[in-house]
């Protein structure tokens, strides 16, 4: 049923018609009717612009694409299943659990839009086959890293400073400001605050998204200046602290907000990993336990070395930075990893 439409839509384009969902009068689900225009819109754009000799016609065989938007892991009754948008309505389909499955489908439910990409439903006598683009890290854990030949750098990452980096040897450091985040933050949860009290509930979630889409661009440019930051070092290899750690870190933090900022550090761990892949660069994890309380001079550990911003050793004397002593202490710590 969907390459009929999509060759309407085609030939009503090619004729100059605008078309939306709502005048293709195809009995598909709107979702639907605006994949084939996309499809149509995508086929006529590469004739017009010399991409393609001529005008398509799509063929019956035609695989079903679906957006990201429309389509998501879930599960249920602990099995995976696949849900979607179809004519008929959402559907969810039990699938077979095959061990990719099992480890990326975690990473592709609902609220995981980042991770997944158009969908293709594809037949084949009579079983079906999803071919589902996702977003991962590359995979460097396989290779042994020998870290003594590597230059540690230490990533820590915060709230006052969203990230301090810190290589100890050579003593050079960077750090980022949590200011700006902090800022558009508080803009983002007034705004919903002033929408609530109007009732406005689409436009609350449209300001979610909005904020979602920032943080994503934010945490893309972070993530390539912290590495950008490794790849001055010979065999750079950059250390973060594990995660669990950094969400019971939030302590000062609101419930809601927590979550939000949990998934952002994930993000950018998630980002740090992809960028730091495309040099080659291994990114493992640390045991964060003690890493802001610890002295790196002398090893000393206890709450009262740190003071807000400022590390005094109660033991040697040091003093520092306390998010940069904290990124010292996790560039100096053996991974986990491996
Ligand atoms: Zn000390």
């Amino acid at each position: 049923m969907l390459p009929s439409c999509v060759n309407e839509c085609v030939g009503r384009l090619h004729n100059g018609e605008k078309l939306s969902s709502a005048n293709v009068t195809a009995d598909l689900k709107s979702a639907i009717r605006n994949e084939a225009i996309r499809r149509a819109r995508k086929a006529v754009a590469d004739f017009k612009n010399g991409a393609a000799k001529k005008l398509p016609t799509f063929r019956s065989s035609l695989g079903i694409s679906i957006n990201n938007q429309n389509w998501n892991s879930v599960e249920k009754n602990g099995r995976w299943h696949i849900a979607f948008t179809s004519n008929t309505g959402k559907k969810a389909l039990p699938v077979h659990e095959s061990a990719d499955v099992k480890t990326f489908f975690p990473f592709l439910t609902k609220d995981n839009r980042e991770f997944r990409g158009t969908m293709a439903l594809l037949r084949k006598g009579r079983d079906w086959y999803a071919a589902i683009p996702i977003q991962t890290s590359s995979d460097l854990q396989d290779k042994t890293i020998i870290e003594a030949d590597c230059t540690s750098v230490g990533v820590d990452l915060g709230l006052r400073h969203v990230a301090v980096l810190s290589e100890p040897i050579s003593g050079k450091r960077q750090f980022f400001s949590g200011k700006e985040i902090g800022y558009i933050r508080r803009h983002f949860r007034s705004l919903r605050r002033s929408l609530g009290q109007k009732k406005a509930p689409r436009a609350i979630e449209r300001t979610g998204k909005k904020e979602s889409r920032w943080m994503n661009d934010y945490n893309r440019k972070l993530a390539n200046d912290i590495v950008d930051f490794a790849r001055q070092f010979d065999s750079p290899l950059i250390k973060l602290e594990q995660l669990d750690a950094i969400r019971t870190t939030c302590r000062s933090q609101k419930r809601a907000d927590r979550t939000i900022h949990s998934w952002a550090f994930y993000q950018l761990k998630q980002f740090i990993k992809e960028r730091a892949a495309k040099f080659g660069i291994p990114v493992v994890d640390i045991d964060p336990y003690q890493t802001s309380q610890a002295c790196f001079r002398c090893g000393h550990a206890e709450k009262a070395n740190r003071q807000k911003e400022k590390f005094s050793c109660r033991q040697c004397g040091h003093t520092n930075h306390a998010d940069l002593n904290a990124a010292a202490n996790i560039a100096a710590r053996t991974s986990l990893a491996v």
